[in-house]
């Protein structure tokens, strides 16, 4: 099984998507998702110019000799473009090696531990009844785990709150990375967001009761003291739990985070590589690994992350907002259902549009996802229809400090 094409398909229905299609010689067809959120025509570049050339001709099956190949012999590793565009070789050398065998994806990755894949979906509002709305809409869709996001009187916009006004004057939909030539500029304030978001979930809890898993993420925008604050403020609320609390960089930022509070911690969206989580394995610092397959260099290195923290009790809760594509999601939907530390997936649904160039065969339904049997991956790209839908420029947003100061956003 030779990869006798390899082309990068870039396509913008919804948004911006990034897609590597390998083709072997006898006609088998894999696809790996390599979108990096406002940043695609970088991993465009690295897959073109530098990976394609080296994958023509060689053999297929050879997965981990592949990867280890285009990580070690690049020299430079790490980082979200190079492994983005690895993630998306090696996703599509697994789809190619389980067409070739008939078989769904997760059948050569151990078979099924389990029957359904837990989700939780992404409620928001701009004060509590329209977040009561919404997290009734997302039950009535199923969903029986939610994220919940608010936003903070005196701010115009913040991450994760669909219905607000954006400094723009669009909505501010699910998909913040918004087709400009510039980002958005947004602003922050730490002490009113510390202040404010207990309330919500005082709300919440009075109003739904305490059983709704409920998940919150505070997008790396704290400092340590603050996060265990936070934490600590919100363990009444027993949340499923507490995501992207402080930077991502500091790793022993989650140790202060950790000795003052039991709400459970999420991290790992903008990690790349099991590096990233050696110390929060190994020292107990988080609870659940929020890597993307799509960012981390594919199934191959997330499978390895994700038995490593097995071994101290830590479970998945693999990234799945909507810029990662349905190629990417059905990656992470068969590697949730073959390993056993499985704990919740994140799940926003796709467009129509895009669901009009990625044919799936993975379902949804009663807050469960499934990846289908279909062999490989599942997941079909429409090139004809993918076409019909350029690239455009767009950028996740930014924020500033009342005095100006550039902050995370
Ligand atoms: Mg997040």
């Amino acid at each position: 099984m030779k990869i006798d094409r390899a082309e990068v398909v870039v396509t913008s229905p919804d948004r911006n998507f990034v897609t590597l299609r390998l083709t072997t010689d006898d006609g088998l067809v894999g696809l790996g998702d390599a979108t990096l959120n406002g940043r695609e025509l970088a991993v465009v570049a690295y897959l073109q110019e530098h990976v394609v050339p080296l994958l023509l001709g060689s053999d297929a099956h050879r997965i981990e000799d592949t990867w280890q190949f285009l990580y070690r012999s690049a020299y430079w590793r790490r980082g979200p473009v190079t492994m983005a565009a690895i993630a998306a070789v090696d996703v599509a050398l697994w789809d190619l090696k389980a067409k070739a065998a008939g078989l769904p994806l997760y059948q050569l990755l151990g078979g099924a531990s389990r029957d359904k894949i837990l989700a939780y979906g992404h409620a928001s509002g701009r004060d509590l009844p329209e977040l009561f709305d919404s997290i009734r809409k997302h039950q009535a869709l199923g969903y029986q785990a939610i994220r919940v996001q608010t936003a903070i009187p005196g701010l115009k916009a913040i991450y994760g709150v669909a219905a607000q006004t954006q400094t723009s004057g669009k909505r501010y939909d699910y998909e913040p990375a918004q087709r400009a030539a510039r980002p958005a500029e947004e602003d922050w304030d730490t002490r009113a967001y510390l202040r404010h978001l207990p309330t919500v979930f005082e709300g919440v809890r009075a109003e739904f009761g305490p059983e709704l898993p409920l998940l919150h993420d505070g997008h790396h925008r704290m400092t340590p003291i603050q996060a265990a604050k936070l934490g600590k403020s919100l363990e009444p609320f027993d949340l499923f739990w507490l995501e992207d609390c402080t930077p991502a960089e500091n790793q022993d930022a989650l140790r202060l985070v950790r000795s003052h509070t039991t709400t459970p911690l999420a991290i790992g969206e903008v990690f790349n590589t099991v590096w990233d989580y050696q110390t929060l394995i190994k020292d107990q610092l988080i609870d659940y690994v929020r890597s993307a397959v799509t960012h981390t260099g594919g199934i191959s290195p997330m499978k390895k992350i994700l038995d490593y923290a097995a071994q101290y009790q830590i479970k998945s809760g693999i990234h799945g907002p909507t810029d990662i594509s349905p190629v990417g999601m059905a990656a992470a939907l068969h590697l949730d259902l073959a390993i056993h530390n499985f704990g919740i997936q994140e799940y926003m649904q796709h467009g129509d549009a895009t669901n009009s160039v990625f044919e799936q065969s993975f379902s949804f339904s009663d807050g469960y996802l499934h990846p289908g049997n279909k062999p490989g991956l599942g997941v079909d790209l429409n090139v004809d229809e993918a076409g019909k839908y350029p690239y455009q420029t767009a950028y996740l947003p930014f924020n500033r400090l009342a005095d100006g100061t550039v902050h995370d956003w």
